[in-house]
C-alpha cells in the first residue's frame, strides 16, 4: 500500500511537474497488462504499477525478484536527484515519470483508444 509519506511526495512532484504527463484532459490511464482504464493517474490500482521514491534510497530497492534497480539510459537517471520511479516488476529506475521505458508500463491514451477495457472500479465511475 502506499504511505502517507509517499502521497504527499508525490503531490509535491504534482506541482512541479505543472501537469505535462499527468493532467492531461480528457485522457485516460492504463497499464500494459492490465484490464481496466483508469480516469485518475492517482488511482491507487494504478500506482501498484509504478512506485515513486528518492534516488538516494535506490540502492535499497529491490524488485521483485530481489533484483537491483540500474538508472535507466533513455532518460538519463544516472544524474537524477530527488524523485525517481520504478516499477515492482522492472529492473530500471527513471528521472521521468514520462521516461518511454515507463510508459511502456503505464500509458496516458484517449479514452476511445482503451480497447476492450472496462472503466476501473475504483476510479472509473
Ligand atoms: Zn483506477
Ligand atoms: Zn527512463
Amino acid at each position: 500500500m502506499i504511505s502517507q509519506t509517499e502521497r504527499v511526495r508525490i503531490k509535491g512532484w504534482n506541482g512541479y511537474q505543472q501537469g505535462s504527463y499527468i493532467e492531461k484532459q480528457g485522457y485516460v490511464y492504463i497499464t500494459e497488462t492490465g484490464t481496466v482504464y483508469h480516469k485518475s493517474y492517482q488511482c491507487t490500482h494504478l500506482k501498484l504499477a509504478i512506485r515513486a521514491g528518492n534516488v538516494s534510497d535506490v540502492a535499497d530497492l529491490r524488485n521483485e525478484y530481489q533484483g537491483k534497480y540500474y538508472p535507466c539510459e533513455k532518460c538519463k537517471a544516472k544524474s537524477a536527484s530527488g524523485m525517481i520511479y520504478y516499477t515492482v516488476s522492472g529492473d530500471r529506475y527513471h528521472a521521468s515519470l514520462g521516461c518511454s521505458g515507463l510508459k511502456r508500463n503505464i500509458r496516458a491514451v484517449k479514452l476511445s483508444e482503451v480497447g476492450g477495457r472496462g472503466a476501473c472500479s475504483r476510479c472509473g465511475r
